[in-house]
């Protein structure tokens, strides 16, 4: 199962994504190509695939790419091999933005979609400013942007309101665990019990 978490930048994804990572079995994150800067503490093949542009432009080029989107002046990807890696039966965690959540809704039609909101605008502000990743301009940039971002929410399965971070990481790994038991996600386990029942 894919499961996909966008939402404005400074929301909290990368923070929620650890945790639900940490605490759920099975569940791997999808590690994206992108244009950026690596930040620091930032490690090659575990938080993204850092590329230039053109070797992001020749993975568009060669339709290498599940989704793309050009986000904060950055181009930023999925790699449809990091989804196949995978498999159907596996699941995984994209932290992908609105464009790119747009983009694998078209194509895969049964991935679960979460969006993650601040509780309030001005708490937004402050975890921009206070993450101390961005100089200001690009603090404020990020903050025009949420503000367009922030209307999408009905386009997803699922809200989670990042307060509290323990109830946020909370509801976040019930919305993944009641999934795991849809009765999509449990076909092949139903099966096997299912043969079970019709021998002696
Ligand atoms: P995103 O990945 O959505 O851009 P981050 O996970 O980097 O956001 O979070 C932005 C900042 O806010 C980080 O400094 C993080 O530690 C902080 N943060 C995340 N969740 C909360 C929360 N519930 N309460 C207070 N600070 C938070
Ligand atoms: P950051 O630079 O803060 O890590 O991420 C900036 C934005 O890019 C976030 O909204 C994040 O969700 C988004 N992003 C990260 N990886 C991808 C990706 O592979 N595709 C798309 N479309 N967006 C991504």
């Amino acid at each position: 199962m894919l499961f996909v978490i966008s939402g404005p930048s400074g929301a909290g994804k990368s923070t929620l994504c650890r945790r639900v990572l940490d605490n759920l079995e099975g569940l791997e994150f999808s590690v994206s190509h992108t244009t950026r800067k690596k930040r620091r503490g930032e490690v090659e093949g575990k938080d993204y695939y850092f590329v230039s542009q053109e070797e992001f432009k020749s993975l568009i080029k060669a339709n290498r790419l599940a989704e793309w989107a050009v986000v904060h002046e950055h181009y930023y990807g999925t790699s449809k091999r990091e989804i196949e890696k995978k498999g159907a039966e596996g699941d995984l965690l994209l932290d992908i933005d609105i464009q790119g959540a747009q983009q694998i809704k078209e194509k895969y039609k049964k991935a679960v979609f979460i969006f993650i909101m601040p509780p309030q605008f001005r708490d937004l502000k402050r975890r921009l400013k206070t993450r101390g990743q961005e100089s200001s301009v690009s603090v404020q940039k990020r903050l025009e942007m949420a503000r367009k971002e922030i209307r999408h929410y009905h386009q997803f399965d699922y809200v989670v309101i990042n307060d509290e971070l323990k109830k946020a990481a909370q509801e976040l790994e019930s919305i993944l665990r009641a999934t795991r038991c849809s009765l999509d996600s449990r076909k092949m386990e139903i099966v096997s019990i299912l043969r079970s029942f019709s021998g002696s």
